[in-house]
């Protein structure tokens, strides 16, 4: 998927292959991701298409071997990444109850143009912030402008899993909009809690290599200053009431099954996210992660046991590969779970429900 997304940009940019660089990040855990970039670059070269640069920064420094561009493109990323992790949110919680089907999506499909807009625009830092913080308002009344209904009494589903997987629409067969036509609203995972994540990462390297009193530590410090001052700048004003946990918060909810200081990854984050998520009330979650995924199966191994030790929430992996699962009904089978754990959450007669990944 990420080649043939690639292979379909360069063909429309119209752009020489010495001209174009193929960005995906890379990392040293345990998992397939370390593969990525390499397979990636002997593909190109199979196709003919060796001059392309490969521009695959590490996770582990915290991706700062992006060399003299680091700090302007994490920025330009890191802001990227807020704008959209928004705007998806605001979709997710309008789309479920607008009274005109689509009414959403077209408040998102501006909303994201118009933000995309302001960032490729080049210009000095600061107006570049404040012009998106602008853009993300006009975003918000574009959604508030949606006629809903009004009542918001859907069941609550947490979607947490594997990055690239639970973002990507065509990726997840529209996990999203299958829940919310069976009568779901879903609070999904963004992106943002990775970059903190790899941040809260770089220190524990800093601290296990006794580096935190150098140049790299002072410049991981000065990285996660600009970039909480930047989220308060851009979100702090938007005044939704969307509560983000802290990444220390998840790695804490998280250490009784998966404890960070020695398991890597995203499974660390679904793990802690689901908890979060079923204290302030979701329903049921959902952890969508590709085939043969090492952080869903990991991450489903230990959700039973989540599931037991936080009220008995409905938990389920679905593993999406487009060819033996089918999403749909297994989806509503498990919407049956979250309703009846719902039930008796709530003391209506249902009783809470073990976990359906058991
Ligand atoms: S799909 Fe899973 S195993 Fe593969 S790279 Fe992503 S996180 Fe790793």
């Amino acid at each position: 998927m990420v080649l043939a997304d690639f292979l379909t940009a360069l063909k429309r940019s119209g752009l020489e292959p010495a001209r174009a660089a193929l960005f995906i990040t890379t990392g040293r855990g345990p998992c397939r991701f370390g593969q990525y970039a390499p397979f990636l670059g002997r593909a190109l070269r199979r196709l003919g298409l060796g001059d392309v640069h490969i521009l695959a920064p590490d996770s582990d420094s915290g991706y700062r071997d992006v060399a003299e561009y680091a700090a302007p493109l994490k920025r330009l990323v890191w802001r990227a990444l807020l704008a959209a992790d928004y705007l998806r949110d605001q979709l997710h919680r309008t789309r479920p109850y607008e009274l005109r089907a689509g009414d959403a999506d077209r408040a998102h499909r501006e909303s994201l143009g118009e933000a995309a807009g302001v960032l490729e625009t080049r210009g000095p830092n600061g107006k570049g912030l404040a012009n998106l913080a602008a853009a993300l308002g006009r975003g918000r009344d574009r959604f508030r402008a949606v006629a809903t209904l009004p009542s918001r009494d859907r069941l609550k589903i947490g979607v947490v899993g594997e990055i690239f997987c639970r973002l990507n629409t065509f990726s997840n067969d529209d996990v999203v909009r299958k829940i919310e036509k069976l009568g779901g609203e879903v609070q999904l995972s963004g992106i943002g809690e990775w970059v903190w994540y790899s941040n809260a990462c770089e220190w524990m390297t800093l601290r296990r290599t006794g580096k935190t009193l150098s140049r790299r530590a002072a410049a991981a410090s000065l990285t996660a200053w600009v970039q909480s001052r930047e989220e308060a700048k851009l979100l702090g004003a938007l005044h939704d009431g969307h509560e983000e946990p802290s990444v220390a918060d998840l790695v804490e909810f998280a250490r009784p099954y998966l404890p960070w200081e020695g398991v890597l990854g995203e499974m660390v984050l679904s793990v802690g996210k689901a908890i979060h998520l079923q204290r302030k009330g979701a329903d049921a979650i959902v952890d969508v992660s590709p085939f043969g995924c090492m952080n869903g199966i990991v991450s489903e191994a230990v959700y039973p046991r989540v599931s037991r030790d936080n009220g008995g929430i409905p938990i389920r992996v679905f593993y999406v590969d487009h060819a033996t699962s089918d999403l749909e009904y297994g989806l509503e089978i498990f919407l049956e779970l979250a309703a009846k754990y719902r039930r008796g959450r709530r003391g209506e007669g249902g009783q809470a429900t073990c976990c359906a990944a058991a």
